[in-house]
């Protein structure tokens, strides 16, 4: 029992090496009792630890995040503001692919690391895409200052050592490029409804997912950690991750799933059975799943509205600059 606390507590912070960690006390921990959460009393990062098995990841499905041009154009653009054209990207966690391949489909000279196989033989094969590496990063032995730009969306909270991450971006990054990087905020409005106003429940699964998220970041723990590695943060994009939601929102939003609502109604009006308990439950899987639906978007439409009134958005999207040239 001894050795096990002390092998809990001798954890210290990924961000500020403080060993003044504490349990991270709160509801959404206490839903999730498979894994330990903690606390940096120092800095606030939470994390789970010990670190679970995520060798899951090697034989993992195709994530079915959005491709389309709409979703990731935004984000090309956004590299390309700030690197002020195009040139060599690295993208670390390619996913769909949809990022690479439209930086690809620009001109952009596009490398991408995954860890999944069915990941990179999408990339390979379906997205046609060059350059398509077996991760870890650590052991694809980019020579050091390779890349204008490294991107990764979505990758800091699933990886063991974001610092170590960080630092092996830097490391093939050239003087003067950039990382622009994208990960959920823990005190996004959303996060904060999920806590206080829904008992911990996430109708969008989004957030508190160990084994997959490791690392729980917000702006505050995530710029120390870009500086803390060395990098000096020149801009934050989040507002974008509220635009591209509130696209999400228009297109499934609650008002989108009205006129199905009002079919199941009258569906329901037409039923042969008399009206009362029964005839309802004929129905009830449909209705379940509708109302599940447009509580969630309604939801969701609230959020957007939140984020673009206080800021507090559903990720941090910094781009950070390796001091040189
Ligand atoms: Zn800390």
């Amino acid at each position: 029992v001894y050795a096990e606390l002390s092998a809990r507590f001798s954890a210290s912070c990924n961000v500020c090496d403080s060993r003044r960690i504490r349990r991270y006390d709160h509801r959404i921990a206490r839903m999730l009792p498979f894994f330990d959460f903690f606390e940096c009393k120092q800095c606030g990062l939470v994390f789970v630890h010990p670190l679970p098995d995520t060798s899951f990841y090697a034989e993992g499905k195709l994530p079915d995040f959005p491709t389309e041009e709409a979703w990731v154009a935004p984000f090309v653009d956004c590299a390309e503001r700030h690197a002020g054209g195009r040139g060599s990207m690295l993208e670390v966690g390619i996913g769909s692919g949809g990022f690479l391949a439209e930086a690809h489909r620009r001109g952009w000279d596009v490398h991408g690391v995954d860890l999944s196989e069915a990941t990179l033989e999408h990339a390979r094969e379906k997205l046609g895409l060059p350059n398509i590496h077996r991760g870890p990063l650590s052991q694809v032995a980019f020579p050091d200052g390779r890349f204008d730009v490294v991107a990764a969306f979505n990758l800091l909270e699933h990886v063991p050592d974001p610092r170590k991450t960080l630092l092996e971006f830097s490391r093939v990054l050239r003087p003067g490029g950039l990382v622009v990087l994208l990960c959920p905020n823990i005190s996004a409005a959303y996060d904060l409804l999920v806590q206080e106003v829904l008992s911990g429940h996430d109708p969008l699964h989004i957030n508190w997912i160990p084994p997959e998220h490791l690392y729980y970041f917000n702006h505050d723990t995530l710029r120390r950690l870009l500086s803390a590695v060395g990098l000096e943060v020149i801009a934050d994009e989040s507002s974008l991750t509220t635009a591209l939601w509130a696209q999400h929102a228009e297109r499934i939003g609650s008002h989108a799933t009205d006129p199905r609502w009002a079919e199941l109604v009258d569906r329901i009006n037409r039923s042969p059975l008399p009206r009362g308990d029964g005839r309802l439950r004929e129905h009830w899987a449909d209705v379940a799943r509708l109302v599940s639906n447009r509580v969630t978007w309604s939801l969701v439409s609230d959020v957007v509205e939140l984020e673009k009134a206080g800021g507090a958005e559903n990720a941090c999207l910094l781009v950070a600059r390796k001091p040189g040239n």
